[in-house]
């Protein structure tokens, strides 16, 4: 078993250090809750720094981070314990620096996250006014070639609308708060958090870190998980609970702008699982095949599993590339598209079960990984061959010069309109669940 799992190991390294992210999650969230009655006839809410709203709440959040402990402890498989010193207590004298670590520290997030105050503007709104700020005034990790990131700096007091608030707050997970928190992380914090080493990826690259918080892996044949049982040790679940109580806390206290803030940060680790390729370890590969090449390659033929490594890591980017440029194109010429139809449309969400706090799991995770192998298949069929069936070629190295929609639109009209309607049902999934996390955390807010 020993030798199986530190061959598994292997076929989840990620050889170069790129995002795997739904990116950019701010332009899919807007377009998912802009209809929601809850936002688009919501108040704008009161800019309000993270420092104030820890003062002001320092007890009951101390009760809340108790009892996220006790409910992870109960709820989560693997769950890591967080060691005792780690625990927020109340401590009205020590300075609003002091409170703001130990809060971080007790989430277990990266301590020097900036939790600025900032918005993403809504790519679809004329030019709003306000004053750009930098990239790396709210992300800690350096900023990609040609990001095309555009933040704009909020002031405390400032009046802001709570869609452009959730929608930012999507996308903040991936500023490097989930960085280099494993015992073999180049970071203090990682040493002192207890979430043990880095269970699949290369502890020196910081994306590979942040990976087993965004990626959760609860649908696998069981043989897999007695080969390789690391794959249980990810947190998706951890943070959307954490953030998802936070925000319901923040709304019942009176703090609408954190309330917000923190629903869409939670939102951003149920939208990642609703990516087949961050909800199945292999789409596209039967148990049999992984085990089988593995096999191969404790016999010293490594070729199979690396060529399996390489393509699962090019159509997991080409399929996030292709995403993210229908929805900017989409964005850019101001008009809703199948992509846009699809993330409003809210005729599923009631199909689904009530929330619960299996809900992620059970209803985003369950139906994402169900629909990996499909997604691999469409992709296969679709995709330029040279992107995703070649294991020679490195997407990521080369993902910088490719335009996925050119691509596409030289190909047959029949095979793009496949993929597009893969995109479409996978981002339908997004914004339903989406709705469905928010009502969620609405009602729980009214609840003591
Ligand atoms: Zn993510």
């Amino acid at each position: 078993m020993k030798r199986f799992s530190s061959a598994l190991t292997l076929a989840l390294v990620f050889t170069a250090p790129q995002v795997f992210a739904w990116s950019n999650h701010s332009f899919a969230t807007y377009r998912a809750l802009e209809q929601m009655p809850e936002l688009a006839n919501a108040a704008p809410v009161t800019v309000e720094p993270l420092e104030a709203f820890l003062k002001a709440e320092e007890k009951t959040i101390e009760a809340l981070l108790a009892s996220q402990e006790a409910w992870a402890a109960a709820n989560l498989e693997k769950f890591p314990a967080r060691p005792a010193a780690l625990a927020f207590v109340a401590n009205a004298d020590r300075s609003d620096d002091a409170r703001r670590l130990a809060f971080l520290m007790a989430l277990r997030v990266a301590p020097n996250s900036k939790f600025a105050l900032f918005i993403q503007p809504d790519p679809q709104l004329p030019d709003i006014t306000g004053t750009r700020i930098a990239y790396a005034a709210v992300n800690t990790l350096p900023e990609p070639q040609n990001s095309g990131y555009k933040f704009i700096g909020l002031k405390p007091g400032d009046q802001i609308a709570p869609l452009a608030v959730i929608a930012s707050a999507s996308d903040e997970p991936d500023y490097g708060l989930d960085i280099n928190l494993w015992e073999d992380s180049p970071s203090d914090w990682g040493k002192v958090y207890g979430f043990g080493p880095l269970p699949f990826g290369n502890p020196a690259l910081n994306y590979s870190t942040q990976a087993p918080f965004h990626m959760g892996f609860y649908h696998e044949d069981s043989i897999l998980y007695m080969a390789a049982p690391f794959i249980k040790r990810t947190f998706p679940l951890l943070r959307s609970y954490q953030y998802g109580s936070l925000a319901a806390l923040a709304f019942r206290t009176g703090h609408a702008y954190w309330g917000w803030r923190f629903a869409g940060l939670s939102l951003h680790y149920l939208q990642d699982l609703t990516q087949p390729y961050h909800a199945s370890l292999a789409p596209g590969n039967s148990t049999l095949q992984l085990l089988g090449a593995n096999i191969l390659a404790m016999a010293g033929m490594s070729g199979k599993k690396d060529d399996m490594v390489v393509l699962l890591s090019n159509r997991h980017l080409a399929v996030e590339k292709y995403q993210k440029e229908l929805l900017q194109n989409a964005a850019s010429s101001k008009q809703d598209t199948a992509i846009e139809k699809a993330l409003h449309n809210t005729e599923k969400d009631r199909s689904y079960p009530d929330w619960s706090d299996r809900y992620v799991r059970d209803v985003v995770s369950a139906q994402s990984a169900a629909y990996a192998p499909r997604l691999a298949q469409t992709l296969v069929a679709t995709v330029p061959e040279l992107f995703v069936s070649d294991p020679s070629f490195d997407f990521g190295v080369k993902e910088a010069g490719i335009s996925m929609v050119s691509e596409l639109s030289r190909r047959d009209a029949a095979g793009r309109a496949q993929l597009d309607s893969a995109v479409a049902q996978l981002l339908g999934n997004l914004g339903a669940h989406s709705r469905n996390a928010v009502r969620s955390i609405l009602k729980a807010s009214n609840q003591q």
